[in-house]
Protein backbone atom coordinates (compact mmCIF):
# COMPACT_ATOMS: atom_id res chain seq x y z
CA UNK A 1 0.00 0.00 0.00
CA UNK A 2 1.19 3.21 -1.18
CA UNK A 3 0.95 6.73 0.56
CA UNK A 4 -1.99 8.66 -1.45
CA UNK A 5 -5.07 10.96 -0.50
CA UNK A 6 -7.16 8.95 2.89
CA UNK A 7 -4.47 6.75 4.21
CA UNK A 8 -3.14 7.00 7.52
CA UNK A 9 0.87 7.24 7.42
CA UNK A 10 3.01 6.75 10.13
CA UNK A 11 6.54 7.90 9.77
CA UNK A 12 9.31 8.73 12.29
CA UNK A 13 11.61 11.23 11.16
CA UNK A 14 14.45 13.56 12.24
CA UNK A 15 13.91 17.49 11.51
CA UNK A 16 16.79 19.27 11.67
CA UNK A 17 17.71 23.33 10.47
CA UNK A 18 18.57 23.27 6.64
CA UNK A 19 20.30 20.75 5.82
CA UNK A 20 21.18 16.94 7.03
CA UNK A 21 23.72 18.46 9.72
CA UNK A 22 21.82 21.12 10.88
CA UNK A 23 21.02 21.70 14.27
CA UNK A 24 18.30 18.99 15.58
CA UNK A 25 15.25 20.54 15.91
CA UNK A 26 12.98 17.64 16.54
CA UNK A 27 12.84 13.10 16.33
CA UNK A 28 10.36 10.74 16.78
CA UNK A 29 13.18 8.31 17.38
CA UNK A 30 12.55 6.42 20.57
CA UNK A 31 9.51 7.76 20.61
CA UNK A 32 6.22 6.85 18.93
CA UNK A 33 5.94 7.83 14.89
CA UNK A 34 4.05 10.70 13.90
CA UNK A 35 0.64 9.58 12.43
CA UNK A 36 -1.87 11.58 10.24
CA UNK A 37 -3.77 11.41 7.38
CA UNK A 38 -2.48 12.11 4.26
CA UNK A 39 -3.98 14.78 1.60
CA UNK A 40 -6.64 16.30 3.60
CA UNK A 41 -4.31 19.89 4.93
CA UNK A 42 -3.27 18.95 8.22
CA UNK A 43 0.81 18.91 7.27
CA UNK A 44 2.82 21.01 5.04
CA UNK A 45 1.76 20.71 1.56
CA UNK A 46 5.66 19.93 0.45
CA UNK A 47 6.41 17.71 3.49
CA UNK A 48 3.18 15.61 2.14
CA UNK A 49 3.96 15.87 -1.46
CA UNK A 50 7.72 14.40 -0.48
CA UNK A 51 5.72 11.65 0.95
CA UNK A 52 3.73 10.67 -1.93
CA UNK A 53 3.90 7.20 -3.64
CA UNK A 54 6.11 5.94 -0.83
CA UNK A 55 5.21 2.20 1.34
CA UNK A 56 6.06 0.93 4.37
CA UNK A 57 10.23 1.02 4.99
CA UNK A 58 10.94 3.53 2.51
CA UNK A 59 13.06 5.64 3.89
CA UNK A 60 13.24 9.61 2.76
CA UNK A 61 15.42 12.93 2.54
CA UNK A 62 14.16 15.74 1.51
CA UNK A 63 14.52 19.98 2.35
CA UNK A 64 11.60 22.84 2.66
CA UNK A 65 12.33 25.98 2.25
CA UNK A 66 11.45 28.29 4.98
CA UNK A 67 8.89 30.02 2.89
CA UNK A 68 7.26 26.71 1.75
CA UNK A 69 7.45 26.21 5.97
CA UNK A 70 7.02 28.29 8.52
CA UNK A 71 7.00 31.79 6.54
CA UNK A 72 9.90 33.74 6.27
CA UNK A 73 10.99 35.75 9.39
CA UNK A 74 9.28 38.78 9.50
CA UNK A 75 10.83 42.24 10.96
CA UNK A 76 7.01 44.14 11.30
CA UNK A 77 6.10 41.00 13.43
CA UNK A 78 8.47 42.35 16.53
CA UNK A 79 6.44 44.65 18.46
CA UNK A 80 7.17 47.02 21.22
CA UNK A 81 4.59 46.30 23.78
CA UNK A 82 4.15 48.52 27.07
CA UNK A 83 5.55 47.03 30.14
CA UNK A 84 2.39 47.93 31.74
CA UNK A 85 0.22 45.52 30.02
CA UNK A 86 1.60 43.07 32.16
CA UNK A 87 1.38 44.16 35.74
CA UNK A 88 -1.29 42.57 37.48
CA UNK A 89 -1.77 44.72 41.03
CA UNK A 90 0.99 46.98 39.95
CA UNK A 91 3.73 44.69 39.78
CA UNK A 92 5.18 42.58 36.91
CA UNK A 93 5.77 38.93 38.23
CA UNK A 94 9.79 37.97 38.54
CA UNK A 95 10.96 36.56 35.79
CA UNK A 96 8.15 36.74 33.64
CA UNK A 97 10.00 39.47 31.25
CA UNK A 98 13.23 37.81 30.26
CA UNK A 99 14.56 37.00 27.02
CA UNK A 100 13.19 34.13 25.18
CA UNK A 101 10.02 33.62 27.58
CA UNK A 102 7.31 32.36 25.53
CA UNK A 103 3.88 34.35 26.72
CA UNK A 104 0.31 33.92 25.68
CA UNK A 105 -1.23 37.50 25.03
CA UNK A 106 -4.12 39.04 23.37
CA UNK A 107 -4.91 40.93 20.71
CA UNK A 108 -7.36 44.05 20.63
CA UNK A 109 -9.69 41.31 18.92
CA UNK A 110 -9.21 38.63 21.85
CA UNK A 111 -7.49 36.70 19.70
CA UNK A 112 -5.45 34.58 21.76
CA UNK A 113 -1.72 34.49 20.17
CA UNK A 114 1.75 33.84 21.87
CA UNK A 115 4.83 35.58 21.28
CA UNK A 116 8.53 35.52 22.26
CA UNK A 117 10.10 38.50 24.65
CA UNK A 118 13.15 39.60 22.51
CA UNK A 119 14.78 42.48 24.21
CA UNK A 120 13.04 44.28 27.49
CA UNK A 121 13.72 48.41 27.68
CA UNK A 122 12.93 50.44 30.55
CA UNK A 123 9.26 50.88 29.81
CA UNK A 124 8.47 48.46 26.95
CA UNK A 125 8.79 45.28 25.93
CA UNK A 126 9.72 43.95 22.14
CA UNK A 127 7.84 40.87 21.41
CA UNK A 128 8.21 38.77 18.94
CA UNK A 129 5.39 37.57 16.93
CA UNK A 130 6.92 35.56 14.41
CA UNK A 131 6.32 31.72 14.27
CA UNK A 132 9.50 30.28 15.87
CA UNK A 133 9.72 28.35 13.02
CA UNK A 134 9.67 31.35 10.86
CA UNK A 135 13.10 31.77 8.75
CA UNK A 136 14.03 28.45 9.55
CA UNK A 137 14.71 26.02 6.76
CA UNK A 138 13.51 22.11 7.19
CA UNK A 139 15.36 19.36 6.38
CA UNK A 140 13.82 15.85 7.08
CA UNK A 141 14.85 12.54 7.11
CA UNK A 142 13.31 8.95 8.23
CA UNK A 143 11.18 6.09 7.21
CA UNK A 144 7.69 4.96 6.47
CA UNK A 145 6.95 2.75 9.15
CA UNK A 146 2.92 1.94 8.47
CA UNK A 147 0.60 2.76 5.44
CA UNK A 148 -3.31 1.95 6.21
CA UNK A 149 -6.23 2.70 4.98
CA UNK A 150 -7.74 5.43 7.53
CA UNK A 151 -11.03 4.16 9.19
CA UNK A 152 -14.18 6.56 8.11
CA UNK A 153 -14.52 7.73 12.28
CA UNK A 154 -10.84 8.62 11.69
CA UNK A 155 -11.50 10.88 8.16
CA UNK A 156 -14.39 12.60 10.37
CA UNK A 157 -12.40 13.49 12.71
CA UNK A 158 -9.78 14.42 10.87
CA UNK A 159 -6.75 12.23 12.42
CA UNK A 160 -5.80 8.91 13.62
CA UNK A 161 -7.19 7.14 16.50
CA UNK A 162 -5.13 4.53 18.67
CA UNK A 163 -1.39 4.01 19.23
CA UNK A 164 0.17 7.01 17.48
CA UNK A 165 -2.66 8.68 17.51
CA UNK A 166 -5.73 10.39 19.63
CA UNK A 167 -7.12 8.11 22.51
CA UNK A 168 -10.60 9.01 22.92
ZN1 LIG B 1 -11.07 11.31 16.94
Amino acid sequence: MIIEKNKAVFVHYTLTDGTAEGQLVETTENREPLAFIYGIGMMIPDFEKNLSGLKAGDTFAFGIPADKAYGTYDDGALIDVPKRIFEIDGKIEEGLLEVGNVLPLQDQEGNHLQGMVASVGDDTVKIDFNHPMAGVDLYFSGHVSLVRDAEQEELDHGHIHGDGGHHH
